[in-house]
C-alpha cells in the first residue's frame, strides 16, 4: 500500500519505519530539512533503540522522506503525527496539526492521483473536540473535488521501545466514520494482526481519541497513586518497595507501574493529562483526581530537594545530577524531572554538573551554563552529592564510582543504586 506519514518526530518516524517493515511504500513528509536528509541517509534523527537498523534498511527502498507535500498525492492513507504541544493552561493548541492537515486535504482536493479516494488518519493526540474540528475542516477542504475520510488511529507506543512497541502492539485502535478508512487502516495493519494478535478495536474516531486519553491517563494516576503512598511509606520509614510487590499480586492491581520514585516526565503523560482535564473542565466537568495527579507528579522533585538539603546545604555542594532523559532508552528531555531538579538546585545556589548517556545537547539548549560531564564517573568525581533522576542500566554498575565523591551523599529518585558503606543513601520513597 503507498503510505504518506505527515511529521517526523518520535512518534513519525517510528511510524514510517514501521510501516516500511511491513512492506508498505512510504513517503514521509516534514518541515525540517535536516530531519528528511537524515531519514533519508539511513540515520534516525532521533535516539530510538532499533530505529537506525529500520531506516538504513529501508531508506531509499521502500522508504523515501520529502518536505513536499505534492509527494501524498497517491498515498491511499496519509498518517499525520506533527506536534500537538500544550497551551499555558494545558490546552492543546492544535496549530500545527490544523497547519498539517489543511495542507494535506489541499493538496489532496487540488492534487490528487487516486480514484478510490484517501484516508487521513491522525497519529497526533488531540481531544475528542478537536477531532471533531478536524473532521469538518477535512470534509469543507475536500468539497467535491476529492473523497476523503478522517480516521484517529491513536499512538500507544513508548519511547525507548518504540520500534518492538510498533511491531508488538498490544492494540490497534481505528476510529473510522466509514469503510474505506476502516478497510484501509486494517490493511495497513494486517501483518502486524496476524502476527502479535493485538486487540483489535474499531470504533468512532471521537471514541478513538478518548480512548488514548483515558488510557494515559489511567497509567499517569496509576503512577502518582504509588509515588503518594511511597511519599506515605517514606514518612513512616516503610519501604514503598515492599508494599508494591505485596499489592501487585492482587491482580486487580497488577505489578506494572508500582516503581515509585521522581515521576512521570516525557512529552505524552503530562501533556495528555492536563488536556484532557482542560478539555473536561472547558465541557464542564471538572476531573478532580486527574489534577491531583498532576499535583503528586509535581511535588516529587521537591521531595528530593528536601531529602537533598537534609543532609547538605545545596548553595555549599557540588552537585551531581545523573540522567537528563525523562525516561532511560530515549534522547527525549521533554518535561524530565530532571528540569525541575535542576532548577531547584540553581535556585539553591547549587554547582550543577550533569551527566546523561544520550541527552546531554538536548539539556545544553535548556541549561547552557551549568557543566556537563562525559562520563557519570566523571560527574561523581569531586561532587559532594548525586541526584538520581533517570534509571539508566549504566547507573546501576558505578560501584567504585562513588568512592571519588567529596561527600558521598546519594539522593536516589529511581532505586536504582545499591547503597555501599560509607554512602549516605536516600531512597525517594524507601
Ligand atoms: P515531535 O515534535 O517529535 O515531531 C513532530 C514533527 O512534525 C517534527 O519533526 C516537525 O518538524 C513536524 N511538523 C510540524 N509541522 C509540520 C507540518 N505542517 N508538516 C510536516 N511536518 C510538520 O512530536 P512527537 O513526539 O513525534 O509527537 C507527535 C504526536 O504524536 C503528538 O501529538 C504526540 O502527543 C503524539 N504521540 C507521541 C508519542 C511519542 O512517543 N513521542 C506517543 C504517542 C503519541
Amino acid at each position: 500500500m503507498r503510505i504518506a506519514v505527515i511529521g517526523s518526530g518520535y512518534a513519525g518516524t517510528t511510524l514510517a519505519a514501521g510501516l516500511a517493515a511491513l512492506d508498505h511504500d512510504v513517503t514521509a513528509v516534514d518541515i525540517d530539512p535536516e530531519i528528511v536528509s537524515s531519514i533519508n541517509a539511513g540515520e534516525a534523527p532521533i535516539h530510538e533503540p532499533g530505529l537506525d537498523q529500520l531506516l538504513s534498511e529501508h531508506a531509499g527502498q521502500n522508504l523515501t522522506a520529502t518536505t513536499e507535500y505534492a509527494a501524498i498525492r497517491d498515498a491511499a492513507i496519509v498518517f499525520i503525527a506533527v506536534q500537538t504541544p500544550s497551551r499555558e493552561d494545558g490546552s492543546i493548541d492544535v496549530a500545527p496539526l490544523r497547519g498539517a492537515v489543511q495542507s494535506a486535504a489541499r493538496t489532496l482536493a487540488e492534487e490528487s492521483h487516486r480514484d478510490d479516494g484517501h484516508v487521513v488518519a491522525i497519529k497526533s493526540t488531540v481531544t475528542p473536540p478537536q477531532v471533531s474540528a478536524l473532521r469538518d475542516e477535512i470534509l469543507e477542504i475536500a468539497g467535491d473535488a476529492v473523497h476523503l475520510e478522517l480516521a484517529m488511529n491513536p499512538e500507544f507506543l513508548r519511547e525507548g521501545s518504540a520500534v518492538e512497541d510498533f511491531l508488538n502492539p498490544n492494540k490497534l485502535v481505528f476510529g473510522t466514520d466509514a469503510s474505506l478508512a476502516r478497510e484501509r487502516l486494517e490493511a495497513a495493519f494486517t501483518p502486524l494482526i496476524a502476527d502479535a494478535s493485538p486487540a483489535v478495536i474499531h470504533t468512532d474516531p471521537e471514541t478513538a481519541s478518548m480512548i488514548k486519553y483515558a488510557n494515559n491517563a489511567f497509567l499517569a494516576a496509576k503512577i502518582s497513586l504509588i509515588n503518594d503512598l511511597g511519599n506515605i511509606c517514606k514518612v513512616f520509614g516503610i519501604d514503598a518497595y515492599e508494599v508494591a510487590e505485596a499489592i501487585g499480586t492482587d491482580d486487580r492491581i497488577g505489578e506494572r507501574f508500582l516503581r515509585s520514585g521522581v515521576g512521570f516526565g516525557g512529552s505524552c503523560f503530562p501533556k495528555d493529562v492536563r488536556a484532557i482535564i482542560a478539555a473536561s473542565t472547558e465541557a464542564g466537568y471538572e476531573p478532580s483526581l486527574l489534577s491531583a495527579a498532576l499535583a503528586v507528579n509535581d511535588g516529587q522533585p521537591d521531595r528530593m530537594l528536601d531529602l537533598l538539603e537534609r543532609h547538605t546545604t545545596p548553595a555549599e555542594s557540588r552537585v551531581a545530577v545523573l540522567g537528563l532523559a525523562f525516561k532511560p532508552g530515549t534522547d527525549d528531555i521533554r518535561n524530565s524531572r530532571s528540569i525541575p531538579v535542576i532548577e531547584g538546585l540553581l535556585e539553591r545556589g547549587a554547582t550543577v554538573i550533569a551527566y546523561d548517556p544520550v541527552a546531554t545537547k538536548q539539556m545544553r539548549e535548556r541549561f547552557p551554563d551549568i557543566e556537563y560531564a562525559r562520563s557519570a564517573r566523571e560527574a561523581l568525581d569531586g561532587a559532594g552529592a548525586a541526584l538520581v533522576l533517570t534509571a539508566w542500566d549504566e547507573f546501576a554498575a558505578l560501584n567504585g564510582a562513588f568512592e571519588e565523591m567529596s561527600d558521598r551523599i546519594v539522593i536516589d529518585g529511581r532505586r536504582v543504586i545499591e547503597p555501599q558503606d560509607g554512602m549516605t543513601y536516600e531512597g525517594l520513597t524507601w
